[in-house]
């Protein structure tokens, strides 16, 4: 069994898909074992994407990650953090295999509905940042 952490992201949260995003979440057979809707904190932004932190893109990131609501989430499941990365789909949208969340609910490159974790260590790195706010 494995945890991974999920971010509905703001743009998602704006367009009123929380409820489409966890229903297929749950049809996939990974649990939502905690959930919580909250804005942001810029300093709490700014450390979750710390990887990113010399990107061009990062202000607007964390920008966009302060703009409004998020859903932070908790999964579980076997091999939760390989199956949930497949079931969000690439990056970009443009990208993304028909029927994963990002194809389905993302706009764009830099408002693409959803996060999970990429690995065992970011997993655990990302839930240890963000397990104070449940
Ligand atoms: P996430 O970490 O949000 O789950 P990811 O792991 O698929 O996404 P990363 O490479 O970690 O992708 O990038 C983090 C986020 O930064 C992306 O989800 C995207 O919103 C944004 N991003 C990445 N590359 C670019 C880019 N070239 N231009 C603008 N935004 C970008
Ligand atoms: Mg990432």
């Amino acid at each position: 069994m494995e945890n991974t952490l999920c971010i509905i992201k703001p743009d998602a949260v704006k367009n009123g898909h929380i409820e489409d995003i966890n229903k297929k979440i749950e049809a996939s057979g990974i649990e939502i074992i905690k959930s919580k809707r909250l804005t942001l904190q810029k300093d709490t932004a700014e450390e979750f994407y710390a990887e990113h932190s010399e990107r061009p893109f990062f202000s607007e990131l964390v920008d966009f990650m302060t703009s409004g609501d998020c859903v932070i989430q908790i999964l579980q499941g076997d091999d939760v953090i390989a199956r949930y990365r497949e079931l969000m789909g690439a990056t970009n949208p443009n990208e993304a295999v028909d029927g994963t969340l990002r194809k389905l609910f993302a706009s764009s490159l830099g408002e693409n509905a959803v996060h999970g974790s990429d690995s065992k260590q970011s997993a655990e790195r990302e839930i240890a940042i963000m397990k104070n706010l449940f």
